[in-house]
């Protein structure tokens, strides 16, 4: 192949529930994933030896690392290593998934960068080995390649898909400035240690909850399901970010169910349908300004190939 492009869609976090912290550094989690019509596009072309190169492009790409510790890159050169290839790639990736916002942003491009050269280098690789060298990569990788709606044990990379019932309608309230994955689970754990919690019996204390939260995912009524919609890092993500707290006060103060994405500081509003969701925009606009309001729609399918030549 000479060329390949894949779109690689962002995610939010339905449900989001913290257990103990493993040998790994890695909480456990029960996490719910739900992939959004936002996508990062990443091309690929074959190049002769030498190191993958990237070039990133698009909004607020400045700070996003151009060497071999972007995600990107990594993912691709794991491949190389594992399957033997002497070809490289060049790869190009417009970035439209905001930056640090809890949205898996570098591990869609990830994603996308193993399914393009998993193409491009003609490997021939199943999802499932993809989801493997993903894992490796980052926890949310597996499931950016598996798209939809699922829900994760693990540090996330233990999926089972969920069948969706109704299309979700999502409002999004994104931050310019992003905020660190460590530096929430660190003040978690901290909050935690406060107050003499133990973080043993955190996820057996939800799974009632998890469960019930996965069933109703599957059915029509989209109101149902969003009031069990939890993430256990909001408090964290709260006490590093107050304006986030101002934030979700403010749009609470509307009756609106708010769930914070991953790690934040991205917030999801989820309205009953088309029209109500794009009012939530509006209200969502006028009392968080500082905020860049978006729409979106889930569950959309996860990193897969547009073209290939
Ligand atoms: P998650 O939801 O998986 O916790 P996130 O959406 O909060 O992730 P990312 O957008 O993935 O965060 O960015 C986190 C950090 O990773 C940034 O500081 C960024 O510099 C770095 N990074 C490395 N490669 C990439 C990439 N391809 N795209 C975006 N960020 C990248």
């Amino acid at each position: 192949m000479r060329y390949v492009h894949v779109s690689a869609s962002g995610k939010i976090n339905p449900a989001l529930y913290v257990g103990p912290v493993r040998g790994d550094g890695y909480h456990d989690l029960d996490i719910f994933f739900e992939s959004l019509d936002i996508f990062d596009e990443i091309e690929a072309k074959i190049a002769a030896k030498g190191p993958v190169r990237i070039a990133m492009q698009g909004d607020d790409v400045a700070g996003i690392p151009t060497d071999g510790t972007n995600l990107a890159v990594r993912a691709a050169e794991l491949l190389r290593e594992r399957c033997g290839v002497e070809d490289s790639a060049e790869l190009i990736v417009t970035k439209r998934i905001p930056v640090a916002g809890g949205m898996a942003g570098g591990s869609a491009d990830a994603a996308g960068a193993l399914l393009a050269c998993n193409e491009l280098w003609e490997l021939g690789l199943g999802q499932e080995q993809l989801m493997d060298i993903g894992g490796e990569i980052g926890a949310d990788v597996p499931f950016c390649l598996l798209g939809s709606l699922a829900r994760g044990a693990g540090k996330g990379e233990r999926l089972r898909p969920i069948r969706p019932g109704n299309m979700h309608f999502w409002v999004l309230v994104t931050f310019g400035e992003g905020l660190s994955t460590p530096a929430v689970y660190g003040k978690l754990d901290e909050l935690r240690a406060e107050r003499g919690e133990d973080p043993d019996k955190a996820l057996a204390n939800v799974k009632t909850r998890a469960d019930q939260l996965e069933r109703l995912l599957g059915e029509q009524d989209t109101r149902k399901p969003a009031r069990l919609m939890t993430n256990q890092l909001q408090e964290a993500a709260i006490a590093l970010r107050p304006d986030l707290g101002e934030a979700i006060e403010k749009i609470g103060s509307l009756g609106l169910v708010t769930i914070l994405s991953g790690s934040g500081p991205t917030i999801g509003i989820l309205g009953e349908d088309y029209d109500t969701a794009n009012a939530i925009a509006g209200h969502a606009r006028r009392l968080v300004p500082g905020a860049t309001i978006r729409r979106a729609n889930g569950p959309a399918a996860g990193a897969h190939l547009r073209i290939v030549e």
